[in-house]
């Protein structure tokens, strides 16, 4: 049975997300850190596509709880295999440089970019054996241009974008595709902090995109028909940065 892992899929862009995948058919796997409410409630609304999964807790920025939870599951299965994983799970904590903290600092690339690093090193033998995978990796309109005020999660998304692209290479042969999707301004609870209509101002399409709009690209993305596109960012942004 072929599986699709979201991280960071309770909510948000992930949701939307693993909502894609139940739709074309996987049998999705909803990993959360702890809003457990709303990692079943994603899974409710899987079930309701018609299709099935299971929620998965694990913080992706702990390499052995990884291992625990992940690792295990993966040895555990004899039919279900990890066919796409989406490495979503990402946080911001937004701070001027000038006053950021070790920990701002640590826990912001910890999350992106060694969760990347964590995660998709347990799914990626299975998918060398089976020679085929897709990988997408949520990035950031602020990993390619760079934002004031976010130069931890710049550098993080930043960082994934190296690495997507470095992956990319190692396993184009084995039929693995690596890419990434830059959002910008998306409506979820990371940014429902923000003057929304302010910052729209400066968009072209004048609004903030929707989790869906981003969902469709990762979907796109971990299809077959993209299988000659590999080491690419596509932006998901408006118009704001292209
Ligand atoms: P969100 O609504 O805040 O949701 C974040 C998701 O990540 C939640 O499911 C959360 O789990 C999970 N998560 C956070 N840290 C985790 C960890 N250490 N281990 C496992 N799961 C973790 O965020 P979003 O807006 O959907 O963003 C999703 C991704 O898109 C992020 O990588 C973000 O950087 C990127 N992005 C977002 C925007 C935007 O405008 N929204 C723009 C560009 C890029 P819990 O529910 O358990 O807390």
């Amino acid at each position: 049975m072929k599986c699709a892992l979201v991280t960071g899929g309770s909510r948000g862009i992930g949701r939307a997300v693993c909502l894609k995948m139940a739709s074309r058919g996987y049998y999705v796997l909803i990993n959360y850190k702890g809003n457990q409410a709303a990692a079943e409630e994603t899974l409710a609304a899987v079930r309701e596509l018609g299709s099935d999964g299971e929620i998965m807790q694990f913080d992706v920025a702990d390499a052995d709880n990884v291992q625990q939870v992940l690792g295990t599951w993966i040895e555990q299965q004899t039919e279900k295999y990890i066919e796409v994983l989406v490495n979503n799970a990402g946080i911001r904590e937004d701070v001027l440089m000038y006053w950021m903290k070790n920990e701002q600092w640590k826990d912001v690339l910890r999350a992106s970019l060694d969760g990347f690093f964590f995660v998709t090193k347990q799914v990626l033998n299975g998918m060398l054996l089976k020679r085929y995978g897709r990988i997408v990796n949520m990035v950031s309109l602020s990993g390619l241009k760079g934002t004031a005020g976010q130069v931890n999660y710049s550098a993080a998304k930043a960082g994934v974008i190296g690495a997507t692209k470095a992956l990319a290479q190692e396993v184009a042969k084995r039929g693995i595709t690596v890419n990434a999707v830059a959002p910008g301004f998306i409506q979820t609870d990371m940014t429902a902090g923000l003057n929304e209509k302010e910052l729209a101002a400066q968009i072209p399409m004048n609004r903030f995109g929707k989790a869906e709009e981003v969902a469709e690209t990762v979907s796109f993305l971990a299809s077959k028909g993209a299988a000659y596109i590999t080491g690419e960012v596509i932006n998901v942004n408006g118009g704001l940065y292209s």
